[in-house]
């Protein structure tokens, strides 16, 4: 990615090449090419050693047209509001193309959580969740989980926005623990959606999933589930990474094992069996499915030259560049797109966002098969649009969720 190009700027160019296949009009296309609310807070925080801390945090609301804005909270020492505006942008598509009742959103807090106490983290969050209280309802914009964020996040969070505003409101945030009102399968629910549309993709490419090898990139909660799901259904894993480094054994990796040996250490590096390679390796691998789970960016046109999978299933937003699909294109290797490759997080949202309005309790079976007619007829539908338009799986995607958004917006009408 070039210096001077901001993830937004990606958002952008992957939306204005999808949108030239709709007649827009142009006020409704200049609007979706913006954010609707950005709202940047600064707080100070007391650390552990008693010094004082500003922190910067911030929420975005690109699209309310469907329904209140949806979309994670990220904790991460690299969050700027570029790359938040890109990642709320991509959640209107996102819960559009699944067909949520929802808008987009994301928020996120510039912080190193590695470095910081649990209740210095306790304290960021519930600062954090009255800071950006005035914007964020049930009936508003509902935040979830993402990198480093957890559903005891979630939790804090609720519990400073509930006291603020003298309310239960357990719809107001997402992914909580299930004591909380969060929902069985929500902590799944990613790598689950991540696995059915990876067996769909394999089947439409007629590849077999039992002996498929997997390359996974961010051992985390979407990347280690996907992993440990897809192993269910027979495929191997043979690598794996995280910020420390990338693991790789040939002969398969037991995944679940692993996430064991990860969640005891702290990292996949060292787990028995394997042998450790560079990160940069980890990419180019002979394997079938390659499912990158950490960051943005990682698929550039450099580095997507050297993939060797069959399919690219995207567990983690926008790490594809537009100049790395076209070079995945060309090498005909099919690419599953983010905003339906890992909606299966935002589809488990909903179900756990009406069962908080409903006082409803669902089973797990309930919610997984819920998620499996929702995400595996979304793919279809995105493939069907993809071969009648001669397009990629990104733009197919594309193209429904804009349309669907559009079409909200105009009926909402304008003022005059
Ligand atoms: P997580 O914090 O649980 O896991 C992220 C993992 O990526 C960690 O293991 C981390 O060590 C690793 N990582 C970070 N930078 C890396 C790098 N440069 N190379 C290799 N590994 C690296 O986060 P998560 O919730 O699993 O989110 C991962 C991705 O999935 C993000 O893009 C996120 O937006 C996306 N996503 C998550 C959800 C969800 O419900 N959790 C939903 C939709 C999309």
């Amino acid at each position: 990615m070039s210096e001077s190009r901001s993830v937004f700027d990606i958002a952008i160019q992957q939306y204005r090449q999808a949108a030239a296949y709709l007649d827009l009009d142009p006020g409704i296309e200049a609007l979706l090419a913006t954010c609707a609310r950005e709202v940047t807070v600064r707080f100070p925080l007391r650390m552990d050693d008693g010094s004082v801390r500003v922190f910067t945090g911030y929420r975005v609301q690109h699209n309310t047209a469907l329904g209140p804005s949806k979309g994670g909270l990220r904790y991460h020492p690299e969050v700027s509001l570029p790359e938040i505006k890109a990642l709320a942008m991509w959640m209107t598509w996102k819960c559009s193309v699944v067909g949520m009742p929802y808008g987009g959103a994301k928020g996120g807090v510039i912080c190193d959580p590695k470095t910081m106490s649990q209740h210095e983290l306790e304290r960021l969050s519930r600062r954090f969740g009255r800071e950006i209280a005035p914007v964020i309802g049930p009936w508003e914009d509902v935040p979830a989980p993402d990198v480093n964020t957890n559903p005891q996040t979630m939790a804090w969070i609720m519990d400073a926005y509930e006291s603020r505003t003298g309310t239960r409101s357990p719809a107001v945030i997402t992914g909580k623990p299930v004591e909380l009102g969060g929902s069985q399968g929500r902590v799944e629910a990613t790598g689950r959606g991540v696995m059915f549309v990876t067996v769909e993709a394999c089947h439409a490419r007629g590849i077999a999933v039992e002996g498929a090898r997997m390359v996974v990139q961010g051992y985390g909660n979407a990347g280690s589930v996907s992993a440990y799901l897809l192993q269910e259904r027979g495929a191997t894993l043979v690598a794996a990474s995280d910020t420390r480094g990338a693991i790789y054994n040939p002969d398969g990796i037991d995944a679940l094992e692993l996430l064991e040996f990860k969640t005891t250490t702290g990292s996949v590096v060292g787990y028995p069996g394997t042998r450790q390679i560079d990160p940069s390796e980890l990419l180019a691998l002979p394997c079938e499915v390659l499912i990158p789970a950490a960051l943005e960016g990682v698929l550039t046109a450099e580095s997507a030259a050297s993939v060797r999978a069959r399919v690219v299933v995207e567990a983690a937003n926008g790490p594809t560049t537009p100049e790395a699909d076209q070079v995945l294109e060309q090498k005909g290797v099919l690419v599953i797109p983010d905003i339906l490759a890992n909606a299966g997080g935002v589809t488990v949202s909903y179900f756990e966002w009406v069962q908080n309005l409903h006082g409803h309790l669902w089973t797990e079976e309930e919610v997984n098969s819920r998620l499996e007619h929702q995400i595996t007829a979304a793919f279809h539908e995105v493939l069907r649009i993809s071969i009648e338009r001669r397009v990629s799986m990104r733009v197919a995607a594309y193209i429904k969720a804009i349309a669907r958004v559009a079409k909200a917006v105009a009926l909402r009408g304008m003022e005059v």
